[in-house]
């Protein structure tokens, strides 16, 4: 087989000064080299060539918790707080969905994910096949789990569906799909059920993502029920031990975080979700104090663009009691490398969100036109403080070109809007 090889020329970079071109290599799915000028060698023969002037090139943004099929619920059910969406809004919705809408729903917030520069995304949900064949049919990298709710007269049969999700598409494509168990949230599931989880979690040799801590309801219900906190239980049912990837942590105490630290959990931070919903603010500062691994999730039903995000991530972590309101508590490049690299560690993807020889391929050209690219003194200030989604122009995910010019390479765009606005309507005329 031949391999595939595609050079990016002429493309700036973050750590170098404005107007120095680059040249990006690329052999199959593995960056091979980034360098000002190309080697005197260099053998163009069957070399696609992509060019990058006037364009930055970056790694790709990590989303790292969602629920991407609910795009199709996007603008249905807004203002309220979390149970009163969940339980009042969202929950008698989504039991009338079928696979078709989750489908449908998941090409949707891909193809945003994929247009605003998200090359990987995590996601939880049910009916998680149909997500597995959006991510594989527009080309993105995803860690996928089946949402199971412990409590809920269907606990055993989604479970069954979480370990047959993994038998079926874990390391799918050289890696590009990881499969993880998806227990909801500690509130969501009872302890016998969570052991369980543990039990399947060793069985498969499967990671655990979880909503955990959220909301300070969440933590005073554990309290009263339990006498502990949720990361607490979770350690004493042992769900820790394998790897997990905890979304939310707005609500820790010290213990938790020595408990988190020790365990190496990863935090899939949603400051927008967190906002919305008016949950509260993560300790970003204090965890990665601790040494804790912090990557950003869009989350929920708004919008699946990380990007738009990152200013909100520096300023909640500036507004948090714990940084004492210090501006440098969370700095551009910090936010930046969440975003990106502590990302893909948060969700298992090692040699990803680099822009560097080795990493995986996973690359956005970004189109630095408009008032808001200029002037360019720090193009990672850029990045953070002032660029949109909608810069994103060119995008590969493992050597891939998934989206080129700002248009999907795999599937009609139109055909995906129209799709889901048709699924959305019936769904709530069913
Ligand atoms: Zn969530």
């Amino acid at each position: 087989m031949t391999v595939k090889k595609l050079l990016i020329r002429n493309a700036e970079v973050t750590d170098a000064p404005a107007g120095v071109p680059h040249y990006i290599y690329i052999e199959d799915n593995k960056i091979v080299f980034v360098k000002k000028t190309l080697p005197e060698n260099f053998d163009f023969a069957d070399v696609e060539v992509l060019e990058g002037g006037g364009k930055l090139a970056t790694p790709g943004l990590v989303n790292t918790h969602g629920h991407v099929a609910m795009t199709l619920l996007r603008s249905y059910a807004d203002d309220l707080d979390l149970m009163d969406w969940l339980q009042n809004k969202i929950w008698p919705v989504e039991a009338k969905m079928k696979p078709q809408d989750i489908y449908w729903g998941s090409m949707l917030g891909i193809y945003e994910m994929l247009r605003g520069g998200t090359t990987c995304f995590a996601d939880m949900y049910a009916e998680m096949d149909e997500v597995a064949q959006a991510a594989a049919k527009l080309g993105i990298r995803a860690n996928l789990s089946r949402g199971l709710i412990g409590a809920a007269p269907n606990a055993q049969e989604a479970l069954a569906e979480n370990k047959q999700l993994f038998k079926d598409w874990h390391n799918y494509d050289r890696g590009q799909i990881r499969v993880t168990l998806g227990p909801h949230a500690p509130y969501t599931c009872p302890d016998d059920f969570l052991r369980q989880v543990v039990d399947a979690s060793f069985e498969l040799g499967a990671e655990v993502q979880m909503h955990l801590c959220e909301t300070k309801g969440e933590i005073e219900d554990s309290l009263r029920d339990f006498g502990m906190t949720p990361i607490a239980r979770m350690e004493k049912i042992g769900l820790l031990e394998r790897g997990v990837i905890a979304a939310h942590c707005v609500h820790l105490t010290e213990e938790d975080m020595d408990i988190m630290a020790a365990r190496q959990m990863r935090v899939a931070l949603n400051p927008q979700s967190n906002l919305k919903l008016a949950s509260g603010i993560a300790p970003v500062p204090a965890l990665l104090k601790e040494g804790i691994c912090v990557g950003i999730g869009t989350d929920g039903a708004s919008s699946n663009n990380n990007l738009d995000m990152l200013e909100e991530v520096r300023l909640t972590a500036m507004l948090h009691k714990a940084t004492t309101y210090d501006p440098l508590a969370l700095p551009a490049a910090a936010v930046w490398k969440m975003a990106t690299e502590d990302g893909a560690k948060v969700l298992g993807f090692k040699n990803l969100g680099r822009l560097e020889a080795g990493a995986y391929a996973d690359i956005v050209l970004w189109k630095m036109s408009g008032p808001h690219w200029y002037p360019r003194h720090n193009k990672l200030s850029l990045l953070v403080y002032a660029a949109s989604s909608q810069d994103a122009e060119t995008v590969l995910v493992n050597g891939k070109v998934v989206l080129k010019d700002g248009h999907l390479t795999a599937y009609d765009e139109e055909k995906i809007c129209a799709e889901t606005a048709a699924c959305a309507k019936a769904l709530l005329e069913r």
